[in-house]
């Protein structure tokens, strides 16, 4: 197993365009761009690219859908307050 590593906001330098397929707004996550490159160029799983984007963000750059949707489709992962409290996994890779 491979530590996670320690990032800091700053290193977060790249941004992540999200066009949502519901709403059509874009969302954007910052993330670190090397990062990125493993996401996007080997195809590595998000949750090992991005340990420290909450699943909702993470979610976010998989599928697009941006956070607003994401509490409407999977109204149950959430409270009543809007915080994310689901345990599983919200999608596909
Ligand atoms: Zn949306």
């Amino acid at each position: 197993m491979e530590k996670i590593r320690k990032i800091i906001p700053e290193e977060r330098n790249y941004t992540v365009k999200c066009e949502c397929s519901m709403c059509k707004n874009t969302t954007e996550v910052k993330v670190r761009y090397g990062d990125y490159l493993l996401r996007f160029a080997m195809n590595k799983p998000a949750q090992d690219c991005f340990p420290y984007l909450s699943v909702p963000e993470r979610e976010t750059i998989i599928s697009g859908i941006c956070l607003d949707c994401q509490k409407k489709l999977f109204a149950n992962n959430y409270d009543k307050k809007g915080n994310w409290i689901g345990a599983c996994r919200l999608a596909m890779q």
